[in-house]
């Protein structure tokens, strides 16, 4: 026998988070929920479920910013997504799938027959997902030129100078596609201590 997979249910309804959480523990899932995309987050720093169930407009902290996170925490990065899309516009869906979830599902018209049999076939195809490659673009910040010494100042970068092994660090740069124009989150690593 297989162990019950664990779903992550994060929806800001309660009465929609309540339907689906008994549809999916009828059909053998283990279900955490969490209200808004702050509560998921502090419940994957928490817990690792198979699968995420993922509403798109909430308070406090909406589903793109929760894929943003789990898009760049390597422990979070295997984990399908399954969007909530209100009606399925395509602007929103498109959005979702760039910032890497695995599939949508528009509420409206979706039964819970159907969200479950999605979750299904996304678990079972989970191995290749989990291989995609994040992109992301390393570059060197010098120290002399604009607000360098500033924000190395400001944040006690040291002159992005590694304080372990005192090589230089590079600033990692992470697309975030949920802007319309070229936009990025960003830290700094150094290369020989931290890869
Ligand atoms: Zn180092």
């Amino acid at each position: 026998m297989t162990t019950r997979q664990k779903v992550l249910l994060v929806e800001d309804s309660k009465a929609v988070q309540q339907i689906y959480k008994n549809k999916l523990m009828l059909e053998n899932f283990q279900v955490l929920t969490a209200d808004n995309g702050m509560e998921a987050i502090k419940v994957l720093s928490l817990d690792k479920p198979d699968i995420l169930l993922l509403d798109l407009m909430m308070p406090i902290m909406d589903g793109y910013k929760v894929l943003q996170v789990m898009k760049t925490d390597p422990k979070l990065q295997g984990i399908p997504v399954l969007v909530f899309s209100a009606k399925g516009q395509p602007e929103e869906v498109e959005k979702a799938l760039n910032l890497g979830a695995a599939g949508f599902i528009v509420k409206a018209t979706t039964k819970p027959n159907e969200v479950v049999d999605k979750i299904r076939a996304t678990l079972s195809e989970k191995p290749a997902g989990a291989q995609q490659e994040l992109t992301q673009y390393c570059v060197e910040i010098r120290p002399d030129s604009y607000d360098a010494a500033r924000l190395s100042g400001d944040f006690h970068l040291n002159n992005f100078i590694c304080p372990a092994c005192s090589q230089p660090m590079l600033l990692d740069l992470i697309p975030d596609f949920s802007h319309d124009t070229p936009w990025f989150t960003g830290k700094f690593f150094c290369p020989r201590c931290s890869r």
